[in-house]
């Protein structure tokens, strides 16, 4: 038996099925993944792509609403949603309307418009941060983040969780492996461990001895983690221990509500009254157009004002892009939450989570496992152990690889698109019942092979 609980021999002979199914039902995704080989690394506009499913990559015609199209004309109920970039739903007719209006005047004038002035005000009302600027992604958000937390600090460490994700950028991209910290793929500098610190995820001792030598920059870290291992939820006492030591060590505070946003308006932060230096967001919060953003405190912002405009002599923080904080990433924003992530949309979502979760631990219930279903607002989910992991390396311990794969690869040949490896399936706010029942019968169904 695997630590899920089911016979590894069971789910490999159903794997081989479904990998099969897959494939024969999809014969124009296998010509345009042929033909995409010639011209492409892996076949595929990004060669990691070909790395998030170990089934070939589907090709996608269209999509609306809460479904997926491939272009073998099979629909989807999509809860990956673009691993979590497209919480709106596919084509809200508000972004449709003001992305295409934007389009049409200008896509990028390297001047600011006044729907900037409209998204940094509200970003600031739902996340209680007073300043933000703009990136293209999360990723260069929590790059300026560090950089801005290098500046004021003067120290150039930066501490991240066991199990993070913040982004491809060098120093977030080392993990600890038998306790020594290791680059996390090829392609980094050799030294590229020298500047990180990792520490287990709810172990405030550990934190407080890495940060007890006043040598770290910042702390950044989701509320909850939601990358790689699953969810991670926060002991009671985590998040003020975790405040209460970065303030005393002069350490600057980042929560990355990139994945978290989806919660509700202001994400974990205002749900949890988290206080931190800094917010960073992405993904959804443009409806899947490009846009990353980072709020900070009067006392952060400081260092990036320059009165003098460009005879201010002060050295500039290292920050900047010339696509970032586009006239078409703001006008979708703005459109996006005036209009598309209200209160209702993300109660509708809440609501439809909880259906989910319900749905899933009947099957676990009936079948007998003794599995823990877990209930993030709009994401839901299972871990194969009894209870919830607090740390990543007991959640990879139990992450059972060779089932999620299969589970992967069975909902997609029923029309449910699962989410890649992570926190679980999350309803967008345009998602339906009918959506939820389509998963919970096609895990349903898959539990019933396996049990
Ligand atoms: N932060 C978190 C918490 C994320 O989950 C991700 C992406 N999975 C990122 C940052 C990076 O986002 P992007 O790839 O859009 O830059």
């Amino acid at each position: 038996m695997g630590a899920s609980q089911v016979d590894p021999g069971r789910v490999a002979e159903l794997k081989g099925r479904e990998d099969a199914t897959f494939v024969e039902r999809r014969p124009r995704t296998m010509e345009l993944w042929k033909s995409g080989q010639a011209v492409m690394p892996n076949g595929v506009p990004m060669s990691w792509l070909r790395t998030s499913y170990d089934h070939p990559p589907l090709f996608i015609e269209s999509a609306t609403g809460s479904r997926l199209r491939d272009v073998d004309g099979h629909e989807y109920a999509d809860f990956n949603i673009a691993d979590m970039s497209m919480f709106t739903g596919y084509g809200p007719a508000p972004v449709v309307a003001a992305v295409s209006r934007q389009v049409a005047m200008g896509s990028q004038y390297l001047l600011p418009t006044e729907d900037s002035i409209w998204v940094a005000g509200e970003l600031a009302r739902r996340y209680g941060l007073p300043k933000w600027q703009f990136t293209l992604a999360a990723t260069s958000a929590n790059t300026e983040v560090i950089r801005i937390a290098r500046s004021i600090t003067g120290r150039e460490k930066v501490l991240f969780f066991e199990g993070k994700y913040h982004g491809h950028f060098d120093d977030v991209l080392v993990e600890l492996d038998d306790g020594r910290l290791v680059p996390e793929e090829a392609g980094l500098p050799h030294d590229v461990t020298a500047r990180t610190l990792i520490v287990p995820f709810n172990d405030l001792d550990a934190l407080e001895r890495a940060l007890a030598g006043c040598e770290v920059a910042v702390v950044i870290t989701e509320p909850a983690p939601t990358n790689n291992v699953g969810l991670l939820m926060p002991d009671d006492s985590f998040h003020a221990g975790l405040r209460e030591v970065t303030r005393r060590t002069g350490t600057l505070l980042a929560y990355d509500e990139t994945h978290t946003q989806v919660v509700g308006p202001g994400g974990l932060t205002r749900m949890w009254a988290l206080a931190s230096d800094f917010v960073t967001v992405g993904k959804s919060i443009a409806a899947g157009i490009p846009l990353g953003a980072y709020g900070m405190t009067e006392e952060v912002a400081a260092v990036l004002q320059r009165p003098g405009g460009r005879d201010d002599d002060t050295p500039q923080v290292a920050v900047g892009g010339t696509l970032f904080g586009n006239p078409l990433s703001m006008a979708a924003a703005r459109a996006a939450m005036s209009e598309v992530l209200t209160e209702e949309a993300y109660a509708h979502s809440q609501r439809l989570g909880s259906r989910l979760a319900d749905g899933i631990e009947g099957i676990v219930a009936s079948a007998g496992l003794d599995w823990t279903t877990h209930r993030f607002w709009p994401r839901s989910g299972l871990s194969f152990c009894p209870v919830l992991p607090r740390t990543a390396s007991e959640a990879k311990a139990t992450l059972d690889v060779p089932l999620r794969r299969l589970m992967r690869v069975y909902l997609a040949n029923r029309g449910v698109w699962e989410a890649i490896i992570g926190a679980g399936p999350t309803c967008s706010v345009a998602a339906t019942d009918e959506d939820v029942d389509a998963y919970v019968d096609a895990l349903g169904a898959l539990i019933a092979e396996l049990v």
